[in-house]
This record gives C-alpha cells, structure tokens and sequence, in this order.
C-alpha cells in the first residue's frame, strides 16, 4: 500500500463511513458519486403474480398508475417497484 492510498482511506473515520457512502465513495484515488452526465433513475414496476412490467419511465407516477390500471384490469395486487441508478467514477484531483 503506497502513501497516496492509505491517505485515502484515513480519510473517511469509521463513525461516519455510512453517512460517506451515501453521497460520495471514495477508494485508493477514485471516487463515485452518482452520474449527472446520463438519465436520472428510472424506474419500472413489474406484477409479482403474471410478471408484466410498465414501461421504464423518469418518474414513479407513470409505474404506480400503471398498477392501478393493471389490478383494475385483471385483478392483480402485487407488485414490485426497481428503481436503476447510475454511477460514475471520477480520479481524484490531486491535493494542491
Ligand atoms: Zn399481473
């Protein structure tokens, strides 16, 4: 382990490496965070008894209308929400 990287991890304590991994990882000289270049979440929700899906969408109103729709047709009341999300790793810039 070089000097670099064993900075690196110092750099996050313990009591609060949740709290970090929530917004920004960070490993040896990368970090992730999540990607602003692409798509926000999207978001499909699927019928846990026939296994139909709604279309991806960028919102959770065009999936969970969709389960209204879908239990009022055919009476299905089960359902699972996927939300996918993107990440991006970054170097770190050097400390000036
Ligand atoms: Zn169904």
């Amino acid at each position: 382990m070089d000097g670099t990287r064993r900075r690196q991890i110092e750099a996050v304590s313990p009591e609060d490496r949740f709290t970090k991994a929530r917004a920004v990882m960070r490993f040896a000289d990368w970090t992730l965070s999540a990607d602003k270049e692409g798509s926000g979440p999207i978001f499909i929700a699927e019928c846990t008894t026939c296994d139909e899906s709604s279309d991806a969408a960028e919102n959770k109103a065009d999936p969970e209308v969709w389960c209204l729709r879908h239990a009022g047709a055919l009476g299905h009341t089960g359902f699972r929400g996927i939300t996918t999300a993107y990440f991006r790793a970054t170097p770190v810039e050097p400390s000036k």
